[in-house]
This record gives C-alpha cells, sequence and structure tokens, in this order.
C-alpha cells in the first residue's frame, strides 16, 4: 500500500466534505502516526487538546468512514497527541528505567572493548575487568591512581558499564568525589540526608572518581566513610580512583586511607610508544575512519610528539580530523604537522627524552619496552640507567617526570641512576664510549 498517497486521499476527501475553517483548523494538523496492518488499527496524531476534543467528538465518524473507504476494509481508529506517542516511545526505549543505574555513566565510549591494554595499564585493566565480572568478590575496595588523562575514569565507568550490562537491576552509581561533595552538602542544607543515606546504602556498586577532591574536607569524609563502611559491609563493591597511591593522600583521614589499602591497588602510567600508537589507531576505529598507511603514519608522528596524557593524544589528533574534514583535506604527515605546528615546534627543539630512549635501546639491542619493564639484570638495568642519566643531562625534565617515562618508576631510582652513571664515567672508558656513541647518534655536541 501506498501510504502517502493514502494519505493525501484521505484529506481530500474530507477536504471536500468539511467547511474551510474546521478543515483547517482540526483535520488538516491531523497526521498518521501507524498503520498498524497485522493488528488493523490506524494511529493518528493530533497537535494539541482542542483539536483532539474536537476530532473525537464531531468528527471521528466521518475519519472512520473516509478510512474505510480509502483502505477498502474496516480499521479500527485511535486519535492521540503527538506527545503522547512520543512518551510512549520513549518508556518503551527505556524499560524499568532503574534510578541508579548509569546515573552519570553518561560516555558509551568507556568501554572495555575502546581500551588499549599496554604495559601501562595491564594491571589496573585485570583488577578492572575481575571487579566488573565479579563484583564485592575479589578485589575490593578497588583502588586505581595515577597521572591526569591516563585512562582512570575510563576503566571506572568501563567497570560500570559492564556490571549494568550484566546484570540491569544492579544499582550502579558512578560519582566523582566532588559530585558527592556537592551532593552532600546539598542534603544538609535541604535537610535531606536521610534520603541521601538511603540512596548511597542501597547500591550494589559505587564507583567514586577523584578522591583527592575530599583533601582537607573532614565533613564530607565522615560521610564517605559511612557510606564506604555500610557498602563494606555488605560486600557491596567499591572503586575509588585517585591522583597517587592511598598512603600519599594527603588530607585524607587514616581510616579511610587504610581502606583505600585493604585490597586492591593498581596504578596506570603514561603509555609506552607503541601503545600510544594503537590508542590513536582505536580511536581513528571510533571515529570511523579507516587507518591507511597515511592514518597510520599520523598516529606515529603524534604518539612521537605527544607522550604523558592520553587525552592531549586525542586531542592533537581530534585536531588533524577536524581540520582535515573541514577543509577537505587528506589525514597525512604534512598535514598533519602544519596543523600540530605549535606541538610540533616546541619539542623538536630539544632531545626529546622518546627517541633518548629509542637510541639507547638500539645501541644495546633491547626493546624500548625494556626499559620501563621491572627486569632487573644488567643486559637491561645499565642501558635503563645509562638512557635516565642521558634524559637528565640533556633535557630540563625533573626525576620524577623521568621516572613516570620509565614505567612509573620512583623519582630516588631515577637520581639513584644518575648518580652511579656519573660516579662510574669517572673510571668506566667503556660505559664513556657508550655513551658518547649513543649523544653522537642523537647529534648532541
Ligand atoms: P583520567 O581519568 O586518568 O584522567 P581518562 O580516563 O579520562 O583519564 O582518559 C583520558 C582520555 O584518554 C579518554 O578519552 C579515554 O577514553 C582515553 N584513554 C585513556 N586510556 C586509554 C586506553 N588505554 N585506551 C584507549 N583510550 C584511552
Ligand atoms: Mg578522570
Amino acid at each position: 500500500m501506498d501510504i502517502n498517497k493514502m494519505w493525501k486521499g484521505f484529506h481530500a476527501a474530507l477536504k471536500e466534505n468539511t467547511n474551510d475553517l474546521s478543515y483547517n483548523t482540526y483535520i488538516k494538523p491531523l497526521t498518521l502516526h501507524k498503520l498498524d496492518e497485522d493488528m488493523g488499527v490506524i494511529y493518528l496524531a493530533a497537535e494539541h487538546d482542542v483539536q483532539l476534543t474536537m476530532l473525537k467528538n464531531n468528527y471521528f465518524p466521518a475519519i472512520e468512514h473516509t478510512l474505510d473507504n480509502i483502505l477498502g476494509t474496516h480499521y479500527r481508529v485511535v486519535i492521540k497527541l503527538q506527545s503522547e506517542y512520543e512518551e510512549e516511545t520513549s518508556v518503551m526505549a527505556k524499560p524499568k528505567k532503574n534510578p541508579f543505574a548509569n546515573e552519570k555513566l553518561i560516555n558509551p565510549k568507556y568501554t572495555f572493548d575502546n581500551f588499549i591494554i599496554g604495559d601501562c595499564n595491564k594491571y589496573a585493566h585485570a583488577a578492572s575487568v575481575a571487579v566488573a565480572e565479579t563484583p564485592g568478590e575479589l578485589y575490593n575496595p578497588l583502588f586505581i591512581y595515577g597521572g591526569s588523562g591516563l585512562g582512570k575514569t575510563h576503566l571506572m565507568q568501563a567497570i560500570g558499564v559492564h556490571i549494568s550490562k550484566k546484570n540491569p537491576s544492579a544499582k550502579v552509581l558512578y560519582s566523582s568525589a566532588e559530585m558527592f561533595t556537592n551532593e552532600f552538602v546539598k542534603a544538609q542544607l535541604e535537610k535531606k540526608m536521610k534520603q541521601f543515606e538511603t540512596k548511597y546504602r542501597k547500591l550494589d556498586a559505587l564507583l567514586i572518581d577523584d578522591i583527592q577532591f575530599l583533601e582537607g574536607k573532614e565533613g564530607v569524609q565522615k560521610q564517605f566513610f559511612y557510606v564506604f563502611e555500610n557498602l563494606y559491609q555488605n560486600n557491596k563493591q567499591i572503586v575509588v580512583t585517585g591522583d597517587c597511591p592511598p598512603t600519599e593522600l594527603k588530607g585524607i583521614e587514616e581510616r579511610l586511607r587504610t581502606r583505600f589499602s585493604w585490597n586492591m591497588i593498581a596504578d596506570v602510567h603514561s603509555p609506552d610508544y607503541e601503545t600510544r600508537v594503537a590508542i590513536l589507531c582505536k580511536f581513528a576505529d571510533t571515529k570511523n575512519i579507516e587507518v591507511t598507511q597515511d592514518v597510520y603514519d599520523v598516529c606515529c608522528l603524534i604518539a612521537d610528539q605527544v607522550k604523558d596524557n592520553i587525552r592531549e593524544l586525542e586531542g592533537a589528533f581530534t585536531r588533524v580530523i577536524g581540520f582535515s574534514q573541514l577543509l577537505n583535506e587528506p589525514i597525512t604527515v604534512e598535514y598533519a604537522k602544519t596543523v600540530l605546528k605549535d606541538v610540533i615546534n616546541d619539542t623538536s627543539k630539544a632531545v626529546e627524552p622518546e627517541r633518548i630512549r629509542q637510541t639507547v635501546a638500539a645501541h644495546f639491542n633491547i626493546k624500548v619496552s625494556d626499559l620501563d619493564s621491572p627486569v632487573r639484570k644488567a643486559e637491561i638495568n645499565v642501558p635503563r640507567q645509562i638512557a635516565m642519566y642521558i634524559c637528565r643531562e640533556e633535557t630540563d625534565i625533573s626525576f620524577p617526570k623521568i621516572g613516570q617515562l620509565f614505567g612509573g618508576r620512583h623519582y630516588s631510582t631515577v637520581m639513584h641512576a644518575c648518580d652511579k652513571i656519573s660516579e662510574q664515567l669517572k673510571y668506566d672508558e667503556t660505559l664513556a664510549e657508550n655513551i658518547a656513541s649513543i649523544k653522537k647518534k642523537l647529534n648532541i655536541k
């Protein structure tokens, strides 16, 4: 059946049999919502109450009769307000909405599928998957820490998405410590503490992001402690993220820090080069950009320039994609260089720590990722210490930052390495030759 033609015929017939004013006011705005041939029902939509009442009271028989004629068979006619249909479909789209599930899990992009695993995050990733699979059982609480833009929120939300998917009735709440604080303050002001407490008591999983926000805020820490205790006693899953390990959280009361350390603590640190490239390729994929050789080369270029923050890594790539789409330019290394001129120029002046790492690794015939690994045998440890030493000598990067660049090591390890190498250089000729040769490759001096 040609529905459009049918509907036009319907209007034409009624126009003929109704006065102009009534037709234009009540019938013309009537639209066809749905024709259910299987059930023999035709659903029509009115714009507002007055139109609906007038149609039902004065024109219903005419509408039904006209439709019978045009359709050649009898259909039951239902007329409702357009807004009613809209409400029905939105209710159908979200069946039995659980007021807790996914309350703030707004970013569907944050899933385990979209998360690239590297040495920098594999431990945190594995712990997160375990928690998502068996909430409240193995690792409770889970504490994830690390610098900004390294995937903490992503992992945490992936846990929430996964739990909700597996068990749609689970009450999962994602909140940042800041949102928790605001909610607490508001509940106090509005004397709604009972509701606040009940809401948190009923949860199956609580995900609290950026706990460092609670530093120095005693009142809200106290409240958070009760929430924590209550859920924990009932074997409900708690996941917390922070910018440092629990023991280093300053201005957070002891009993909370202890609790955060009770079970699993996992860190995320800066991704190595290969992981950065993989993250960018995945990112292209989620933007529906085919990873051609050119796009891959652009990923490598950006991965080479932006190192310590995945958010900035994606930001640089987004800029290239955005400009290329806007100006209809193909995504190539040349083009990316012009778009990212500021980023690339800034860093290319100095010797890049990544270049130092690559050159040292190549010189000693080991993998760049060995420099990040915990392995302590001399074949790896000596190149690692040399690379740290050259980084310290040839760039203005701080000890802690160098530590981060080398698999998230403590700054004291870097200091020790630098001291050791400079001491040894005083008498060890082979070491001196090695370093001179590496520096030559790096065009230093
Ligand atoms: P954090 O909470 O640690 O500051 P986010 O979780 O917000 O960092 O991550 C910053 C951005 O980087 C997000 O867009 C996130 O999706 C992305 N991201 C971080 N780690 C990964 C990863 N391993 N794989 C893919 N994308 C990642
Ligand atoms: Mg975050």
